[in-house]
């Protein structure tokens, strides 16, 4: 059996939904669970529908709602012609549902609130992909993953019961690929214990795709994507990218690490412990080969890989009393930005500073402050950027480097990174 995942671009309106069913007709015969994400920007627009509630701005989320509503209707409307079509009634009740919900008054857990709004953004594409796939007439069966996918309490975030979800795919899933070819599901949502709705955290459809490949020892799982596979740059940035045919589960967690956004940064690690192998492909040309990812590192150095990172912020955190930087203040300093929920990409330390690279994006100023005034000095440096060449020469490096300012560099055996400035 193959697990699929197709993403918000590839089900944004009925023709596209059109082509997922083209690309699922290639297959036929073969047993696939697909795994959707939300249509387009919805779970963008889930969240402000989730802000406003919270804000208790009914004249907002009102809108918001009509807005969604309509949203799909269109894309239902493009894709059934026949109004009296169930799938109408069935999106109607998910929407009077949601309507019910944000006009009582929200629960003060907020990440349990968002949990239960934004996770229906996935059920509403699943139910329509899976509408439209049985009328075209492939035997597939609609699955809530909320039955399957275990995770523990923590909303927004859930972190998986492997056992559980294991059993629960064995018990439900195998006996269904028995009756049918297709099993439609959805991405990045689970359940707890309790049996509420549990997101697994921001473009977390890739994630699912992994855990369901691993816990149905599926045979290989694709990506399908609007780019052809795995780039070695991001063409935002990068005019001739290449691409990657075949790296190492190890190469790919690299990459993903470092900032590279093609895959989601936990999918990989499920499937390399069962060696299943992950290819990311092009919805736009299903034929051609994209990126293999398995565990074969026979050609993860032909080729450099540029990741960029904009916008950084370099954190120079020294101890007010002069006091050499060591292991105390380390772990002070560690505890606070992790309580502060500040991700470090780079850092380095001297006697008697200690360096972070992070996203600027990323940092409440006043609580980063307020959290360090007692006993340490900040200095800041802004509008960097940060890059890092895997599998480096001195003429990737040139590329890179040339006419900016290297403020920080570290090196290793594979992997060479950089904080840099535009010079003026
Ligand atoms: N719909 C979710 C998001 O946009 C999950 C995903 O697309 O992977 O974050
Ligand atoms: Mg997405």
């Amino acid at each position: 059996m193959k697990v699929f995942k197709f993403g918000g671009a590839s089900v944004k309106d009925a023709p596209s939904i059109k082509n997922v069913s083209a690309i699922l007709t290639r297959f036929s015969g073969q047993k696939i669970i697909v795994v959707v994400s939300a249509m387009g920007k919805t779970t963008n627009k889930l969240e402000e529908i989730v802000a406003a509630y919270l804000a208790q701005d009914q004249k907002t989320f009102v809108g918001l709602v009509d807005e969604l509503q309509a949203y799909h209707l269109e894309i239902a409307a493009g894709l059934f012609p026949d109004k009296h079509f169930h799938i109408f009634e069935l999106l109607d009740d998910i929407f009077t549902e949601l309507r019910a919900q944000i006009q009582r008054k929200p629960s003060d857990n907020h990440a349990f609130v968002y949990d239960q709004i934004v996770s229906l953004g996935e059920l509403l594409s699943s139910r329509i992909v899976n509408a439209y796939l049985l009328d075209q007439g492939f035997n597939s069966q609609w699955l809530d993953a909320r039955s399957i996918i275990r995770t523990d309490n923590k909303y927004q975030e859930g972190q998986v019961d492997w056992t559980k979800t294991e059993a629960l795919c064995q018990h439900y899933i195998l006996p269904l690929l028995e009756t049918h070819d297709i099993l439609m599901t959805q991405g990045f949502i689970g359940h707890t214990s309790e049996g509420f709705t549990t997101t697994l955290g921001r473009e977390g459809s890739d994630y699912s795709a992994g855990i369901l490949a691993y816990c149905c020892a599926a045979k290989d799982v694709t990506i399908w994507k609007d780019v052809p596979g795995m780039l070695n740059a991001d063409p935002k940035y990068f005019s001739d990218t290449q691409l990657l045919e075949h790296i190492s589960f190890k190469e790919a967690i690299e990459l993903s690490y470092y900032g590279a956004s093609v895959i989601h940064p936990k999918t990989v690690q499920p499937l390399q412990q069962k060696d299943i192998p992950l290819y990311v492909k092009s919805f736009l040309d299903p034929e051609a080969s994209g990126t293999k990812i398995s565990s074969s590192a026979l050609h993860d150095s032909k080729i450099p890989s540029f990741i960029v990172k904009k916008e950084q912020l370099l954190l120079t955190i020294s101890s007010k009393d002069f006091s050499f930087i060591a292991e105390k203040h380390l772990s002070d300093i560690f505890e606070t930005l992790a309580h502060l929920q500040i991700p470090i990409n780079i850092m380095q330390n001297s006697a008697l500073n200690f360096s972070i690279l992070v996203d600027r994006k990323k940092v409440k100023m006043e609580a980063l402050n307020a959290a360090f005034v007692a006993n340490y000095s900040i200095r800041y440096n802004e509008g960097l950027e940060l890059v890092t060449i895997r599998h480096y020469d001195q003429h990737t490096i040139d590329q890179m480097t040339t006419g900016k300012e290297i403020i920080l560099e570290q090196r290793t055996r594979n992997t060479a990174r950089f904080v840099l400035r535009y010079l003026e």
